[in-house]
């Protein structure tokens, strides 16, 4: 697994998907600091060019998501209480998508990756990008690593094998 800069757009696209719903804290903002890396803030930058859009959907709760949500010009779901998947069908919903053409972008198996799939979108897990994480964030880390054991998950196309 990898950040989202090793992320396979124009495969994205191919596979029908029109945008990214993207977790914050971990995914695209590491842990203690409120500053994106520039890298990201240019791979963001660069989704319109390879057809792609971008909603935040964010379990955040604290005021200071929606300035970092502005600082990348994004439009967000914040206390999106994934792996519910209400804030990921409202921010389909806010682009004029089916879920189907959404992939869910994230660092967690239990928000992101579970969320999605119950959305019906594709989901991508990606490496957190800090290891210091909440407490209750390592517990499931743990249980993570117990399920994830020997496999390498990457993306999930909603619907694959259904012809
Ligand atoms: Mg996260």
């Amino acid at each position: 697994m990898s950040d989202v800069l090793a992320l396979d757009l124009s495969a994205l696209k191919s596979a029908g998907i029109r945008a990214l719903l993207l977790d914050i804290d971990n995914t695209l903002l590491p842990r203690d600091t409120s500053v994106f890396p520039p890298e990201f803030v240019d791979w963001l930058g660069g989704l319109p060019d390879a057809g792609l859009s971008a909603y935040l959907v964010s379990n955040n709760w604290h005021d200071h998501i929606f300035d970092r949500a502005a600082e990348v010009g994004l439009p967000i779901v914040a206390k999106a209480l994934k792996p519910l998947p209400f804030g990921f069908l409202r921010a389909a919903r806010a682009l004029g998508l089916r879920m189907r053409q959404c992939a869910v972008v994230g660092d967690q198996v239990f928000t992101d990756v579970l969320g999605g799939n119950l959305a019906g979108a594709t989901t991508v897990l990606v490496e957190p990008l800090s290891t210091s994480d909440l407490p209750h964030t390592l517990v499931l880390r743990r249980v993570e690593r117990v399920i994830m054991a020997g496999r390498r998950p990457v993306a999930r196309e909603a619907g694959a094998g259904e012809g």
